[in-house]
């Protein structure tokens, strides 16, 4: 089997996630990534890419069910440098911080950016690169072309959308890595970053650099420039999701052993679930680092989980 048949089947059709796990696999290292994965050198035809692509192989034929929710809870930070930094509460950034300073891990992989806000995967190893990766990047980064690198250092975390987590199990089933923590975050759309910063700089009339942060809030898109914060419709930026998206029915990283978002938590909190052992082993390892206050319902994750699985309907109806 060669890169061929991925490209044709996956890549071609509009149906790759930019996970990189095929890079990941590939053991002669002839496969590179950027807005999706392309062949650098000759493929000596082993068939490794194809057996760890989350499209061509389905996480039941592996064993691997979707987890349930074991203990839900709002969390918040204690460290004001990560609260600055973060995206909602801090929690991932605090979690990855504890595991390594504990260490839990011994690397993790992660999402940082380019002064014009491109996703960039990349290694951590010290807290202070840690921060580096904290807030939200909205655009694929192909987290998994880097866990070879990570598992060098010794056991990893990820951290990655529910398409991320998903394939990252598939390639620790295939032997590739030394993932040992899975911590998802809640995902409800990507976007096309080219597209989706040209919307916001042609209507702020600024380049990307002077964007401070972004986000997604109770259904509207908002920025931040020079302290002040501006909103967009999400109708306005629709033409930017990513195809793939449209299509994916996966809101609450139900693979990841903690998963975290900022839906029904207060602003400025991480909402976090607790879905199996090593997820508790993740919280005990971090409590100490956040403050916590129990979650009024869990309502708004599932109203915005079926949200998503109805448009996914609609769009494969079409
Ligand atoms: C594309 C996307 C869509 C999301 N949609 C929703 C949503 O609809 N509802 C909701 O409640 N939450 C959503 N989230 C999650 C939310 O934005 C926060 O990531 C989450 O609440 C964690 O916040 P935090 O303060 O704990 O994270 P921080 O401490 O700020 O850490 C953020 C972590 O996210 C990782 N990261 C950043 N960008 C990406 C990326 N593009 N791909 C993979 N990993 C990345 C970084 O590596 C970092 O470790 C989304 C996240 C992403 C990446
Ligand atoms: S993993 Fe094997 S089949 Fe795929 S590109 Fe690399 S060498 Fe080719
Ligand atoms: S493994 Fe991931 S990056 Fe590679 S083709 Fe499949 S979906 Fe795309
Ligand atoms: S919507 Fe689905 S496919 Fe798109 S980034 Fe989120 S989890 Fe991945």
């Amino acid at each position: 089997m060669s890169f061929d048949k991925l490209k044709k089947e996956v890549v071609d059709s509009g149906l790759c996630r930019i996970c990189g796990a095929c890079v990941a696999a590939c053991k002669p290292g002839v496969i590179e990534v950027d807005d999706g994965p392309n062949l650098i050198d000759e493929c000596v035809e082993c068939g490794l890419c194809t057996d760890v692509c989350p499209e061509i192989n389905d996480l039941d034929s592996f064993g691997l069910k979707e987890l349930d929710r074991e203990r839900s809870i709002s969390v918040r930070s204690r460290n004001p440098e990560v609260i600055e930094k973060s995206q909602d509460g801090g929690a991932v950034t605090s979690i990855l911080i504890s595991l390594l300073n504990k260490n839990e891990i011994d690397a993790a992989v992660v999402v940082g950016q380019t002064d014009s806000w491109k996703p960039i995967p990349y290694v951590v190893t010290r807290p202070e690169e840690v921060l580096e990766s904290a807030g939200t990047k909205f655009g694929s980064a192909a987290i998994l072309s880097k866990v070879r690198k990570a598992s060098q250092h010794g056991e990893i975390a990820v951290v990655g959308t529910p398409c991320q987590i998903e394939a990252a199990k598939i390639l620790n089933e295939n032997g590739v890595g030394n993932i040992k923590y899975y911590i998802g975050v809640f995902c409800m759309k990507n976007f096309q970053h080219q597209q989706l910063f040209k919307v916001i700089t042609d209507k702020a009339e600024c380049d990307a650099c002077d964007i401070e942060k972004i986000g997604i809030n109770k259904g509207k898109f908002n920025y931040k420039i020079n302290g002040s914060e501006s909103i967009l419709e999400l109708s306005e930026i629709n033409h930017c999701v990513r195809p793939v998206c449209k299509e994916c029915s996966e809101f609450e990283s139900k693979h990841s052993d903690i998963s975290v978002g900022s839906i029904a938590s207060s602003n400025g909190w991480s909402t976090l679930i607790i879905r199996n052992e090593k997820g508790k082993k993740i919280y005990n390892t971090a409590k100490k680092d956040l403050k916590t206050k129990k979650l009024k319902t869990l309502k708004p994750i599932d109203k915005l989980a079926k949200i998503k699985q109805k448009q996914t309907q609609k769009q494969t109806q079409k």
